[in-house]
C-alpha cells in the first residue's frame, strides 16, 4: 500500500463541464468518461487527474483557453454572510466593499475555460501560459475572424 502514489488524486474536487454534442446539456465529470447521463451519447469526456497542468481542453481538445474567477452560487453566498459578519457596513461600508473585493480576489479560485466549446475545468493548478479572457481571441472563435484593426495591440 501506498497511499501517496495511488489512485487518491482523484477526490481533489477537480471537474470538467461540458456540454454534451448531442443533446446540449451540462454535463459534469470528475473522472473516468461515460455516456451522457441525460441522452446516452458517447462521450469520451474525462476529467483528467487533479494535478494535471490543462494545456488543451478536457472536452474537445482546443488549444486556446482563457481562465477566471470561479464565481459559483454557493461562493457568492458565503462571501456575503462573510462579509456581513466581519465587515462593519453601517461605520465605514465603501472599506468594507474593498475588503470584500479583497477577500473574492484571494479565496475565489480560478477555472480554466475553452475557448471553443466553453468547457470549464475546476480544481486544476493554474497554468501561467493560459491568459485571462480575451474578447478579441472570444470573437474570432465566434465569428472566425476578428474585426479590423482589433489585431492591433494584441498577439
Ligand atoms: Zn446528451
Ligand atoms: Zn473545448
Amino acid at each position: 500500500m501506498n497511499p501517496v502514489l495511488g489512485p487518491g488524486s482523484e477526490d481533489r474536487g477537480q471537474s470538467v463541464n461540458f456540454l454534451c454534442p448531442a443533446c446540449e446539456r451540462r454535463l459534469s465529470r470528475d473522472g473516468a468518461a461515460h455516456p451522457c447521463e441525460h441522452c446516452g451519447a458517447d462521450s469520451s469526456v474525462a476529467a483528467p487527474p487533479s494535478d494535471t497542468l490543462i494545456t488543451r481542453c478536457a472536452a474537445c481538445g482546443h488549444e486556446q483557453l482563457y481562465f477566471q474567477k470561479d464565481f459559483n452560487r454557493a461562493t457568492g453566498i458565503a462571501l456575503v454572510v462573510a462579509g456581513a459578519v466581519f465587515v462593519p457596513w453601517t461605520i465605514w461600508p465603501l472599506v468594507g466593499i474593498t475588503v470584500l473585493d479583497y477577500v473574492i480576489w484571494r479565496v475565489v479560485k480560478n477555472v480554466i475555460v475553452c475557448y471553443e466549446c466553453q468547457a470549464v475545468h475546476r480544481g486544476y493548478p493554474e497554468n501561467p501560459a493560459i491568459k485571462p479572457f480575451d474578447l478579441v481571441i472570444h470573437d474570432r472563435h465566434v465569428y472566425g475572424e476578428a474585426p479590423p484593426g482589433a489585431e492591433e495591440g494584441h498577439r
